[in-house]
């Protein structure tokens, strides 16, 4: 499924960038026999405007007389060194040939006025000593207002055609060799893209994998007691077993809320929950609750500044990654042990710490402890009542409000969770 939509977000990617290159390739091309043509166009007109300029025309006894002598290509004068000219030809006011130089042309001047292409005719091959392509220019030569004839001049395009060709075996080479880059960066790119993707996927696939299989057990406990329960005539003993599915029950519930809370609180906070929170007072009142419930076998202690902590946050949310860790402290805490809640400040930090002399957490598993399901001994937790969410939920929380979440733990002497929240 990866792979798959990798290669079509590769596809897409070479195809679109491709197509625009394609696209440049194209204008750069065109633009190219442009300048090309215009080049050659002007060294061209250049050329008839000064045939032109030598063209003698008199008017004589009411005669028009014009002298060609004298002008380049068409006259008696020897031809100009540099013959770029294919062909020269001068027609007369009715259209009719008069002189020419080069290829022999057709006795009546059939083109339009202006400036033309010639293709590669047989006719005009043979003509043009085989020159491919021509550009053509003719002129209508005008003295004191009338037209007296017309000047017709034609230069090869080879030169403009050999650069053209180099052009396209370039683009012709650089275009596929360019796209075949761009393929590649598009698979790259598709690989980073799906990168989080996967992971996200694969997460989610873990965690739904977890879930279903810690709510298995319990189910499997309620149907158990059920049927034990159904079977049994005697009213203490369904009673006890009505009391075990109660007591999974809730459990299952316990469980239940966490995933809901885990799903619902993803990495952000609705700004309408935001509120100043005065950490001092609040941690006081988790304290105070604490103790009447739970701190009866254990040595509870608080440290709390004389003034007030403000951070902004979702109160109830931040209650509930500190009373995780309070719960956890409890629960990992033998009979006799000490158990300190603090409250400081680091520059622009609130640092809550939950301190316990309990059993600590082995080297190894640190690490993985805030992990989703993550339990460091299976059994003990479960017993417990624990399914290994707590302590990802506290993180999940504190980092949604910008804080940091940390332990350290020496095995079999205790732990120190350490919440940070910015001020
Ligand atoms: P659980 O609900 O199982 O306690 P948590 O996510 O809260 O899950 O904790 C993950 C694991 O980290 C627990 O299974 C436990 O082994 C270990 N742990 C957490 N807090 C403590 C602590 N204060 N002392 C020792 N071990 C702890």
């Amino acid at each position: 499924m990866f792979n798959r939509s990798r290669r079509n977000l590769a596809r897409w990617f070479t195809l679109s960038m491709g197509s625009i290159l394609v696209i440049f390739a194209a204008v750069v091309y065109y633009q190219e026999v442009e300048d090309e043509l215009e080049v050659v166009d002007r060294l061209l007109y250049k050329k008839t405007r000064a045939i032109a300029a030598n063209i003698d025309y008199r008017y004589e006894q009411g005669q028009q007389r014009i002298d060609l002598d004298n002008v380049p290509w068409l006259g008696n004068s020897p031809l100009p060194v540099d013959t770029e000219l294919v062909y020269a030809r001068w027609y007369n006011s009715q259209k009719q040939i008069v002189r020419f130089f080069g290829a022999p042309p057709p006795p009546q001047l059939t083109s339009e006025v202006g400036f033309h292409t010639l293709k590669d005719t047989d006719d005009l091959a043979a003509q043009t000593r085989f020159q491919p392509w021509l550009r053509q220019v003719t002129l209508a030569v005008e003295k004191n207002g009338t037209v007296i004839g017309y000047l017709q001049i034609a230069t090869s395009l080879a030169a403009a055609q050999n650069s053209l060709s180099q052009l396209r075996l370039f683009l012709a080479l650089a275009v596929p060799i360019t796209i075949f880059i761009i393929a590649l960066a598009g698979w790259f790119l598709g690989g980073l893209a799906m990168q989080p993707i996967r992971q996200a996927y694969f997460q989610l696939q873990r965690f739904t994998a977890d879930a279903s299989h810690e709510l298995r057990t319990p189910l499997a406990a309620i149907l158990s007691n059920a049927q034990v329960g159904l079977l049994s005539a005697d009213p203490a003993g369904q009673r006890l077993r009505l009391e075990k599915i109660v007591e999974v029950a809730k459990s299952m519930s316990n469980l239940v809320s966490n995933l809901l809370l885990l799903a619902r609180q993803q990495g952000t906070i609705a700004p309408e929950a935001l509120q100043e929170i005065d950490l001092t007072q609040l941690l006081q009142a988790l304290a105070r609750r604490q103790i009447e419930h739970k701190a009866d076998t254990l040595n509870f202690t608080t440290d709390f500044p004389s003034y007030p902590v403000k951070v902004v946050g979702d109160a109830s949310l931040i209650q509930q990654a500190v009373m995780n860790l309070l719960d956890n402290a409890f629960k990992y805490t033998p009979s006799g042990g000490k158990i300190q809640l603090r409250l400081t400040t680091q520059s622009r930090w609130a640092v809550i710490e939950v301190e316990d002399s309990g059993i600590g957490i082995p080297a190894e598993d640190l690490p993985h402890v805030f992990e989703r399901f993550y339990r460091v001994d299976t059994e003990r937790a479960r017993k417990n009542g624990g399914f290994g969410l707590g302590l990802a939920i506290a993180q999940q929380l504190v980092e949604a409000h910008g804080g940091q979440i940390s332990v350290s733990s020496t095995y079999t002497q205790g732990s120190t969770f350490t919440i940070k929240l910015p001020l």
